[in-house]
């Protein structure tokens, strides 16, 4: 029996390469629903190679501009919830930012595989996230790729073997810029990721390093180490993507071709391996792996994480909703690159602080309140 597929976000980048990879094992799964916030285009072409029972789309507009027959045409979120409630073996979640935590709440609530790669979801609710795994039987598969890596490689050891968890990060396009140059950074620039093809948000995350820094909360919600005991280190060839840290001095490290389609793979085919058609990670011939420690002074984005994580899950829900705020402002050109984790930092220094956090409403209720005072600064100056 093939197992169904459900991908919310299916035109993103991950939505894609989760559809590549379904082209290439059609012998093991079929799409039972895509959605999309807007590109119908891409849509329109996913609908016809993949024939899905379901269809969703956010913006209401682009409905009529929909194409085919056989299937059911949904919208907005509570579309996104019926799709989810319409019988998939495992839900890909591939939405960028907050947009992403109700359809994961959702798919763990029907105890289903879910295929998380919309990390925003866990730094927002990572608490209630663990307390549904368990209350109904859900099993959460990780698809960013630093945490399929660790979560394959905490399979084979005791957790007390364990010293720490190192996630690697590219760096970013900026990796190698001063604080001066950092200043001038534009948009346009930002958007240029040395290495992972992705989404607007996540890229510029990745250059201002809170992509790393909300992917270190993540790992704490996923894995339940302390915030002590996860490291990131900055490795420009992303060919190493986690690493644990052994209590005997040894390292073990998860290598793999940077491309999303392995660790999507690994999480449909729940935790089996099957072959995919990449080029070879080509370790026979001359390569260099660098390692260095992440430099919080030119990139604090970073070290506030690290902080909220400390601090509690109010200040976690703050960061990510504050940053989504800035990192959109940054996009339309209305700060400066080096503002964003400034303003980020004075939203967290004045949010309503609350160290636990176990009901969806509070969350939303932070997350609102970041979202307005983030607004409200920078309407008025920081
Ligand atoms: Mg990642």
């Amino acid at each position: 029996m093939k197992k169904k597929v459900v991908v919310l976000g299916s035109t993103g980048s991950i939505g894609k390469a989760t559809l590549r990879v379904i082209d290439e094992q059609k012998d093991r799964f079929e799409v039972l629903g895509l959605s999309c916030k807007e590109n119908v285009k891409t849509l329109n072409e996913q609908i016809e190679r993949f024939r899905p029972r379901y269809v969703c789309v956010f913006d209401e507009n682009k409905k009529r501009l929909i194409k085919g027959k056989g299937f059911k045409i949904l919208l907005g979120l509570d579309g996104l919830k019926e799709m989810i409630h319409a019988g998939p073996d495992i839900v890909v979640n591939a939405l960028p930012g907050s947009t992403g935590l109700i359809p994961t709440m959702e798919a763990l609530k029907i105890g289903t595989v879910l295929a998380l790669a919309n990390k925003e979801s866990v730094v927002m609710a990572g608490r209630i996230v663990r307390e549904y795994l368990e209350k109904y039987k859900a099993k959460l598969i990780p698809v960013d790729s630093e945490h399929s890596a660790l979560y394959q490689l905490l399979k084979t050891v005791n957790r007390d073997e364990v010293k720490s968890i190192i996630l690697t990060a590219s760096g970013g396009p900026f990796k190698d810029f001063s604080k001066d140059q950092l200043k001038k950074v534009r948009p346009a620039d930002a958007l240029k990721h040395p290495i992972w093809k992705m989404g607007k948000k996540i890229t510029l995350d990745s250059a201002t390093l809170m992509n790393k820094g909300l992917e270190v909360i993540e790992a704490r919600w996923l894995f339940g180490f302390d915030v002590d005991r996860i490291k990131v280190l900055i490795h420009p060839e992303s060919i190493l993507h986690g690493l644990l840290e052994l209590i005997d001095e040894s390292f073990m490290a998860y290598m793999a071709y940077p491309d999303m389609m392995i660790p999507i793979s690994y999480a449909l085919n729940q935790e089996e391996r099957h072959a995919i058609s990449l080029p070879k990670l080509g370790i026979d011939s001359a390569m260099k792996l660098t390692f260095y420690p992440p430099d919080v002074d030119r990139f604090p984005a970073l070290k506030l994480a690290y902080e909220a994580l400390k601090e509690g899950d109010s200040a976690q829900i703050t960061l990510n909703t504050s940053n989504e705020v800035v990192s959109t402002a940054f996009l339309e050109n209305k700060i400066r690159f080096t503002d964003i984790p400034v303003i980020i930092e004075r939203v967290l220094e004045r949010h309503p602080k609350k160290e636990i956090i176990l009901d969806l409403e509070s969350v939303w209720e932070i997350y609102h309140w970041a979202k307005g005072y983030t607004e409200e600064l920078l309407r008025k100056g920081y």
